[in-house]
């Protein structure tokens, strides 16, 4: 895949960005590189159907939408009825033709078992995706992204100190960390929570480490992982979708300066958590390197507000 690094921001530190947010498929985003492993598996494992969750808003389910509609298979997205409101991911996902159950909250779990069963009873093979791209297969995408890094490294002569990134379910960041440690890297990587507090944003990363290091039989010491993960929950603007006005200056800033995108939920929030993070830990003179993780479609959103 390969996304493109370039500087963004000279200050104190230089500031580079890798841009997820253009991988060639349906306004890219992390979602997409995950997405591609989960549709290797579909393609090879004869399946007809697949259901997945996540909001009616979310980057995940339109992309999810999309790869089905494209291979012709019935897309089932169970969706919480809590905080459902109509945004371009919406109306993107409607055009993929994508099932939307609409559940609460506490329903997710037996509906999606639900819809299952249903389809199989109907002699279909569905294929279930967790929310986000949640699972090993979504941690891969982002061991193998790390490795892009490194290669990125090696030919432009630069070593990068950190890297920053939204952190919503935490895949992505366990698939970072997990390169790390394969790559035995001391670069320092930093999640700045979207919505989850410490303690269960950590446990989730934890536990997604731990899986994927599994599968593949490898092991490190447990001290050696715990300190690998850096999460804040200082940043999260009063929780998921919420934000303040440091984060639209920010995305403003960003738009207007730099011409790149940032959106309310996810990058724009962990962007502005990020140059808060620095400020508070002086950290001065270093590489940083921004991933920008994508969500484009709820760029278009931040200009409606
Ligand atoms: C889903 C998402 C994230 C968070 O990724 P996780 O792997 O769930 O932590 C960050 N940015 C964007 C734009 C996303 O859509």
């Amino acid at each position: 895949m390969d996304t493109t690094i370039h500087l963004l921001e000279k200050g104190n530190n230089l500031i580079y960005i890798k841009r997820e947010d253009l991988i060639p498929f349906c306004f890219g985003g992390n979602k997409v590189r995950k997405a591609y492993l989960f549709f290797n598996e579909i393609d090879t494992g004869g399946y007809d159907s697949v259901v997945t969750y996540g909001s009616s808003s979310s980057n995940h389910s339109r992309i999810v939408a999309n790869m089905a509609f494209k291979r012709n298979l019935d897309c089932y997205i169970i969706t919480p009825k809590e905080n459902f409101h109509k945004t371009y991911n919406t109306k993107l996902i409607e055009k993929y033709n994508a099932k939307l159950v609409i559940a609460t909250l506490e329903d997710i779990g037996s509906e999606i078992e639900k819809k299952l069963k249903e389809l199989k009873l109907e002699g279909k093979n569905p294929y279930f995706i967790q929310g986000g791209g949640h699972g090993n297969l979504g941690t891969e995408a982002y061991v193998q992204c790390f490795s892009e890094i490194l290669n990125f490294e090696k030919k432009e002569k630069i070593d990068f100190d950190y890297i920053f990134l939204a952190s919503g379910t935490g895949t992505t960041q366990a698939g970072l960390v997990c390169g790390k440690l394969l790559n035995k890297s001391t670069k320092k990587i930093v999640g700045i929570s979207i919505a989850r507090n410490i303690s269960r944003g950590r446990e989730v990363i934890l536990e997604s480490i731990k899986d994927y290091l599994n599968s593949k039989g490898i092991l490190f010491e447990n001290s050696l992982i715990e300190d690998s993960v850096i999460f804040i929950d200082k940043y999260i603007a009063g929780g998921y979708g919420k934000y303040n006005q440091d984060i639209i200056e920010t995305i403003d800033q960003n738009l207007k300066k730099y011409g790149v995108p940032f959106d309310l939920t996810y990058t724009g929030k962990a962007y502005t958590g990020m140059k808060k993070y620095i400020e508070e830990n002086q950290i001065f003179g270093k590489k940083i390197l921004f991933i920008h993780t994508g969500g484009t479609p709820l760029f278009f959103d931040f200009l409606n507000i």
